[in-house]
């Protein structure tokens, strides 16, 4: 039991910890665990001390593992790692043909030209399906503009913003949190669970200007990184959403033009402005 514990504490440094401050508490809570009366009774001394030397090992890799070097990656969906070791993994997963750090580059090369074409084709094939697809399983108002996967994104996050609550600190600042309806999942009610540290986050939102043109930043950095507006957005907005609000990259539109030098992506513009002035009301 402790075991899982333990892998999960130290995953949680690496994907879900937001702040400097959050990994440094986590890793001094990982310490004062592995003293625990309880811990000690069930794990030898060799085991701790293996487990505190992997701890030390892994935080001297921060700024490459540590989750909250990676808040504001644009574009990156949450992904976890970008770990050099991944090539090895798939050629252990795909057959010794496939791309790995050995391969020589003539060889290389012709595979990664073939793969990228094979990829762009499936990709316009899939973009095709998605034009003629119709998605009963949301009542989004984007619905038949987004691809199904941005739509689901956007429901869940429109969904939750339910559970938020939200001020206005002045005329360009909000905060929003949710301490009472945290879902801490079933394997958190006992020990060790309980000892997993966890943390209470207020989000912070601001309204920005730049060259004539209105944002709203937050920060959690989910926008940054899916290209959604985060549930805190859509708490402070009231839940309005709209296509506009959407990274161009999820749209049926750009998938299906995408590769055919289309401008398409150019003559959108991402504006938060008019959705936030429509609710200004709310807070006076
Ligand atoms: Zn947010």
């Amino acid at each position: 039991m402790e075991g899982k514990c333990i892998f999960t504490w130290l995953s949680r440094q690496c994907s879900e910890v937001e702040t400097k401050d959050e990994y440094d508490q986590s890793y001094n809570d990982l310490k004062i665990f592995l003293t625990n009366r309880r811990t000690c009774r069930d794990l030898s001394q060799s085991c701790r001390q293996a487990v505190l030397e992997l701890q030390e090992n892994l935080r001297s890799k921060e700024a490459k593992l540590g989750n909250h070097f990676r808040l504001f990656l644009r574009n990156c969906m949450d992904a976890m790692t970008t770990s050099p070791v991944e090539s090895c993994n798939h050629s252990v997963k795909h057959g010794s043909f496939s791309v790995h750090s050995n391969m020589n580059l003539d060889m290389t090369c012709a595979k990664i030209l073939d793969g990228a074409n094979t990829r762009i084709q499936r990709r316009k094939n899939a973009a095709e399906r998605e034009m003629a697809k119709f998605n009963h399983a949301s009542r989004g108002i984007t619905k038949d503009v987004l691809i199904m996967k941005g739509q689901r994104l956007v429901d869940r996050e429109h969904d939750d913003r339910l559970k938020y609550c939200c001020v206005q600190i002045d005329a360009d600042n909000f905060i929003v949190w949710n301490f009472e309806n945290e879902d801490l999942g079933e394997m958190n009610k006992e020990w060790p669970w309980t000892e997993l540290p966890r943390f209470h986050r207020v989000r912070t939102l601001a309204l920005r200007s730049h060259c004539g043109k209105h944002f709203i930043t937050c920060s959690c950095g989910f926008r940054e990184r899916v290209g959604i507006p985060c549930r805190h957005m859509l708490c402070v907005l009231g839940g309005e959403v709209e296509i506009s609000m959407m990274d161009v990259r999820w749209w049926k539109a750009f998938h299906k033009h995408y590769g055919e030098e289309s401008k398409i992506g150019e003559t959108f513009q991402i504006s938060f402005y008019q959705h936030y002035m429509k609710f200004t009301d709310m807070f006076r």
